[in-house]
């Protein structure tokens, strides 16, 4: 017998899960079925593809009351070898597994609902046992092995009797566990977490049998089938109810929460298919994660290929859940062939448009639903606005946006519905807090005029809507760029002398400005930043240096100033020129400061002002 020590990381898995999982330490039946049903597919994705016979696939469950109470999970999959037994389970294999440990903050270790949402596999069975033993026979071998251990530290192999290849689970269950070892405990369990499983799952147990007058005259030993064993998505719409999708959802995407919304399509036509998709109320925690898990499985005609193919939907759609069923594809295709696959491609075309479809419908008939998404999924919808130029003008109705005009979030047509019969362009603000944004001095004309500006406040906002150019033939500008300083031009006339002012200032801040316009919008303010039309914005340059670009050259702003502002006055009319250095240096940082810029040296930015205020 060989004696090996579990790695690190085991034990801190261990660990972890009896501690931050025992309030659902139900799941570990569905874990271990959840493996079992893996090891059928993979013996049933290879006896189609390399074609020889199999058995009936199936799943064994069967228990033992009394002092040693024991419940045992048997499949005829494709096994282990001694060295996989070893592999498999004494270290994690997964390298996500080790990241998503070295992620976890002690907050989230305590929150089991996201634990749950990654599924934790074979090792929450130590949450019931005091010892387990996997008993294995790999595919094709000669000998079976014994894996055992009491989830300490330590495990042992040695040989073992086992017929014919596939896995034995024998738990040793604990005082918390011993409840297991009951009939309908077992079976309320698979119902509820593993009635989807496509493989049938039986119950050994023993019945007593009565006489007419309910004498007990001895036992039956009974086998039956716990699951339903279809694949839900293949079954039609009609017999399906709500509940049934929710079920389905919250054991096969592990979420404690009832989804969103479903959509279930069933293909028929050149490329036959059945999608199954489910967003979830909250977004994956790990949406934002370079290394998000892909959210939909790919099956070939009920067979399942892949979980782990972030090709299958746009990065965009990163937080869809849901299955991929084709009829049409061939059982051994590779990853390289799924990506460049003729069939693959139509799926994914025709699941991307069905998807924003139905997003669209939702946004038409239950506003409330659509609120609740958007309030989760509006920021990866705008990255499909540069992302997928195909579907563009359908993903321009399905973002929302903040506005001065509404509480709460508006789409574009509802602003268009709103525009002011004069009014040229969609105005924007981009660049920081809604609070903030509200407040801009760049406002204030626009709230004179009765235009609203929608408020950008999401950080990659500046990105997306300067690739979307147009609204239905309307251009939006950036109130903050000076391409929307032109709507204006025709109300005021700039007289001479305040282009003077202007020429002046400019001369005063040399580099620090790419130019001085005189505004024709502004009143209340003596000057405010905006960008040159095809510059970065302030803001979006900080944001830039953040993400670790700061070697991109910076753009200096356009300080834009009010004429007749008192302050802008005082520098026209002085000819002193100390003083009208540090006034003109001053105008601009106050302008960067009302921005939330900071200005490049605060000492120097208080000791001119304190100047200039004494
Ligand atoms: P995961 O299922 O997430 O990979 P587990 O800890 O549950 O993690 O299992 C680790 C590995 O052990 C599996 O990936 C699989 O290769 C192997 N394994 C577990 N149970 C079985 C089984 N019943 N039959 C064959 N292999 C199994």
């Amino acid at each position: 017998m060989e004696r090996k020590q579990f790695k690190t990381e085991v034990s801190d898995l261990l660990h972890l899960i009896i501690h931050s999982l025992y309030s659902h330490k139900e799941i570990f039946l569905r874990e271990l079925v959840s493996n079992a049903s893996d090891a059928l597919d993979k013996l049933r994705y290879r006896s189609l593809t390399e074609n020889f016979p199999t058995p009936e696939l199936r799943i064994d469950l069967s228990f033992t009351e009394g002092d040693k109470r024991t419940l045992t999970i048997s499949d005829n999959g494709i096994g282990m070898t001694h060295d996989e037994l070893s592999e498999n389970l004494g270290t994690i294999a997964h390298s996500g597994t080790k990241r998503f440990l070295q992620n976890l903050t002690d907050d989230q270790k305590t929150n089991s609902n996201l634990i749950g949402q990654f599924g934790v596999g074979f090792y929450s069975a130590f949450m019931v046992a005091d010892k387990v033993e996997v008993t294995s026979k790999g595919w094709g071998e000669e000998k079976a092995y014994r894996w055992s251990s009491d989830g300490k530290e330590k495990y042992t192999i040695e040989e073992a009797e086992r017929e014919e290849n596939g896995t034995t689970i024998v738990i040793y269950l604990n005082d918390e566990g011993k409840e297991y070892a009951n009939r309908w405990q077992i079976e309320n369990l698979i119902k509820q977490y593993s009635d989807h499983i496509a493989y049938p799952i039986y119950l050994a147990y023993d019945q007593n049998t009565y006489d007419d007058k309910y004498n007990v005259t001895g036992t039956e030993h009974k086998v039956e089938q716990i699951n339903s064993a279809s694949a839900l998505w293949r079954r039609s719409k009609s017999e399906l109810k709500e509940e049934d999708y929710n079920d389905f959802y919250k054991n096969t995407c592990y979420d404690s929460e009832n989804p969103l919304f479903y959509i279930h399509t069933k293909a028929e036509g050149a490329t036959e298919y059945t999608t199954l998709f489910f967003i979830p109320a909250k977004a994956p925690f790990d949406m934002y994660h370079a290394d998000y898990k892909s959210g939909v499985k790919l099956y070939v005609r009920r067979v399942y290929i892949t979980d782990d193919d972030k090709e299958l939907l746009p990065t965009y759609l990163r937080f869809v859940r849901g299955i991929i069923d084709s009829e049409d594809l061939p059982l051994n295709v590779s990853r390289e062939i799924l990506q460049q696959n003729k069939v693959m491609t139509a799926i994914r075309t025709a699941s991307v448009k069905k998807l924003l479809s139905e997003f669209k419908k939702i946004s038409e008939q239950n506003p409330e639903l659509y609120t609740k998404f958007i309030e989760q999924y509006n920021r990866p919808l705008k990255e499909g606005l540069y992302q997928d130029y195909a579907n563009r003008d359908d993903l321009l109705e399905l973002v929302r946006f903040k506005s001065t005009a509404v509480d709460g979030y508006t789409s574009l047509a509802q602003y268009k519905e709103r525009m002011k019969s004069d009014q040229k362009s969609i105005y924007y603000i981009t660049g920081g807090k809604e609070e903030s944004l509200k407040y801009s001095p760049l406002l204030a004309s626009y709230k004179e005029k009765g235009y609203e500006v929608l408020l950008m406040t999401d950080d990659i906002d500046e990105l997306v809507i300067g690739s979307m150019g147009k609204y239905k033939d309307i251009e939006l500008k950036a109130v903050n760029k000076t391409d929307a300083l032109d709507d204006f031009a025709g109300d005021k006339k700039v007289a001479k002398e305040d282009e003077k002012v202007a020429e002046k200032i400019k001369k005063a801040l040399g580099e620090r400005v790419k130019d001085v316009k005189v505004s024709t919008r502004l009143s209340g303010v003596s000057a405010v930043v905006v960008a040159d039309s095809n510059d970065p914005t302030v803001q979006m340059q900080q944001l830039l240096k953040a993400m670790g670009q700061g070697d991109m050259p910076e753009s200096a702003p356009v300080l834009e100033i009010n004429a007749e502002d008192p302050f802008v006055k005082k520098i026209a009319d002085s000819e002193d020129e100390s003083f009208i250095s540090d006034a003109c240096s001053v105008l601009l940082d106050q302008a960067l400061l009302s921005e939330g810029v900071m200005p490049k040296n605060p000492a120097e930015f208080t000791a001119k002002l304190h100047s200039l205020l004494i």
